[in-house]
């Protein structure tokens, strides 16, 4: 893979990252991080959620890209849940957002 295809400085986003998830996180993948953030789920990775849910599936760099990992070569990748791999403070677990659209009416009068 040369530098054109993948851009480091992009970061995990794109079409091709999101294949290479595919590919190398597929249903039934395990979060493979050392420390799962999300122990009620005994590691299984949720597939069907929104895009970048945190139970979502997601690839994790075994050697971080900010030690020189490679961003994507597949000895230095390992499926993980996204929000296990976005890092997201443990004393701050993800919850679902209410939709803008749930927000209650202005009051106008
Ligand atoms: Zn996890």
């Amino acid at each position: 893979m040369t530098r054109s295809e993948w851009d480091p400085t992009r970061g995990r986003q794109g079409r091709a990252w999101r294949a290479l998830v595919k590919q190398l996180c597929p249903p039934g993948s395990l979060c493979e991080r050392p420390v799962c953030l999300y122990p009620e789920l005994d590691r299984v990775i949720v597939f069907g959620l929104r895009r970048n849910h945190p139970h979502g599936p997601s690839l994790d760099h075994i050697v971080r890209l900010a030690d020189g990992g490679h961003p994507t070569a597949r000895w230095n990748l390992r499926p993980a849940h996204f929000g296990c791999n976005a890092g997201w403070r443990r004393d701050a677990p993800p919850t679902e957002r209410p939709r803008s659209r749930d927000w209650p009416p202005l009051d106008l009068s």
